[in-house]
C-alpha cells in the first residue's frame, strides 16, 4: 500500500492473482476451449481437481465448522456451463447483468454476495462464453436503437478471475464490435495487464472500487491494495478505456471527512492526466439487512462494521426486505462532502448516482 497521510509505512507486497485450492469441473465443461484451458492450468499448477455433476450442487466441502467451510468455499473454483441465459436487470449502473462468473475470493465484510449466494459461496465460472455473448446480442437487438449496457460484476469480481478464464477479454472484444452494446465492470483487484492491448473501441468502462483508507484496511481483506488499484486505473486510462470509480460502501466513521478528502486527493495526485478525460463516479452509502447482519456477525465476528438499526433509516428494499441506510441528514452530508471533493479534484468528472 502506498503511504498516505493516515498510514504507517508498510512493506509493499504485491497482491498475487487468485489460485484456488480445489477445482471442480462439470464433465461438459471439458468440451469447451475455456474448460480445457483451465484444466491444463490446474495440471500445471498442481491444483487438486474433481468432477461434479452440477456446479449448483457442490456438497461435502472440507472444514470442521461452518465458518471454516465458508473460508474453504471461497478458495474453491467450480468450472461449469451457464444454463440460464436470461439476464437479470442491473439498475442503476446498467440495463442487464452479464453472467461471466458467480462468487468471489475476496473477504469484504459488507459484501452483499454473502446473502445473495446463501449456501453457495464457492466461485463459479462459466465456459460457454459464446452462448452468453449470443444472449447479450439478442438483448442488444431487442432494445435497438437504444444503447444497451451490461454490468459484468453483479455477482462476482471478474477481473480477479481473468487470469483463469479470459472471459472479460472476450467480452470486451465482442462489445467493441457492437455499435449499440456497452460493457462495464468494477473491481477491487488490479490484474489488468492482459486487457491493455485489446481493441475495445471505447465500449467498455472499467471501474475500480475505492474507499477511504480506514474502510479498505478494516473491511476488505483478500483484495488488491489501494495503491495497486490506482496504478491499474492509470494503466487502464492510458490504454484509452473509459474509466470510473465506485466509492462504496461509503461509511460514516470517526474522521470520515479526512478519510474521503484524502481519498480524492490521492486519486488526483496519482492518476495520469488522461484519466480525467472521461471519468465517472458512482456513490453508494453503506446499507444492510437484518439477514446480512446475522451472517456477517457469524462469519466475521470481530468486524468493526457498524450495523446498529437504531442509528439507521429503514428503507423498503427491492428484494422484499427492509434495508438500513443512513438517516437523511447523514446521507446528505456524505453525499455533499464527497461530491464537492470529487469536483475539486476532477472538474470534468460525471457523478452517475448516489444511492
Ligand atoms: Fe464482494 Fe467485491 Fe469484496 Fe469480492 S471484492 S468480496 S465481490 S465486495
Amino acid at each position: 500500500m502506498s503511504i498516505g497521510m493516515t498510514e504507517k509505512p508498510r512493506k509493499a507486497i504485491a497482491t498475487k492473482p487468485f489460485v484456488p485450492e480445489l477445482i471442480y469441473f462439470e464433465p461438459e465443461a471439458l468440451h469447451y476451449p475455456m474448460g480445457i484451458r483451465i484444466r491444463d492450468w490446474a495440471l500445471r499448477e498442481g491444483i487438486p481437481h474433481k468432477m461434479t455433476t452440477s456446479h449448483n450442487r457442490i456438497t461435502n466441502l472440507p472444514g470442521e465448522t461452518e465458518t471454516e467451510q465458508y473460508k474453504i468455499a471461497k478458495r474453491t473454483l467450480v468450472v461449469g456451463l451457464r444454463k440460464t441465459l436470461k439476464f437479470d436487470t442491473s439498475k442503476p449502473s446498467a440495463e442487464y447483468a452479464i453472467p461471466l462468473a458467480t462468487g468471489c475470493m475476496g473477504h469484504c465484510h459488507y459484501c452483499y454476495l454473502q446473502t445473495t449466494l446463501g449456501a453457495k459461496p464457492y466461485v463459479r465460472v462459466y465456459v460457454n462464453i459464446d452462448d452468453i455473448l449470443g444472449a447479450a446480442k439478442n438483448y442488444i437487438d431487442e432494445r435497438s436503437p437504444e444503447i444497451t449496457r451490461f454490468e459484468a460484476a453483479c455477482t462476482s469480481d471478474p477481473l480477479g478471475l481473468e487470469h483463469i478464464t479470459g472471459s472479460l477479454a472476450e467480452t470486451i472484444a465482442f462489445m467493441a464490435k457492437q455499435p449499440l452494446g456497452r460493457l462495464r465492470f468494477v473491481s477491487k483487484f488490479h490484474h489488468v495487464d492482459s486487457l491493455l492491448g485489446i481493441a475495445h473501441g471505447g465500449h467498455t468502462r472499467v471501474r475500480f472500487s475505492v474507499n477511504a483508507d480506514y474502510v479498505i484496511r478494516s473491511f476488505e481483506p483478500a483484495t488488491s491494495r489501494f495503491a495497486e488499484r490506482i496504478e491499474a486505473a492509470g494503466k487502464i486510462a492510458r490504454a484509452g478505456y473509459p474509466l470510473g470509480f465506485i466509492i462504496a460502501p461509503i461509511i460514516w466513521f470517526d474522521g470520515w471527512e479526512n478519510g474521503y478528502a484524502e481519498l480524492l486527493k490521492r486519486l488526483a495526485a496519482e492518476l495520469p492526466p488522461e484519466a480525467g478525460r472521461d471519468l465517472t463516479f458512482e456513490l453508494i452509502q453503506h446499507r444492510f439487512t437484518k439477514t446480512a447482519k446475522t451472517i456477517i456477525q457469524k462469519r466475521y465476528p470481530k468486524t468493526k462494521l457498524e450495523m446498529d438499526e437504531a442509528k439507521r433509516k429503514k428503507k423498503w428494499g427491492r428484494w422484499g426486505q427492509n434495508k438500513y441506510v443512513y438517516p437523511d441528514e447523514q446521507a446528505d452530508a456524505l453525499r455533499m462532502f464527497i461530491t464537492e471533493r470529487i469536483f475539486e479534484a476532477f472538474p470534468n468528472a460525471k457523478i452517475e448516482y448516489f444511492t
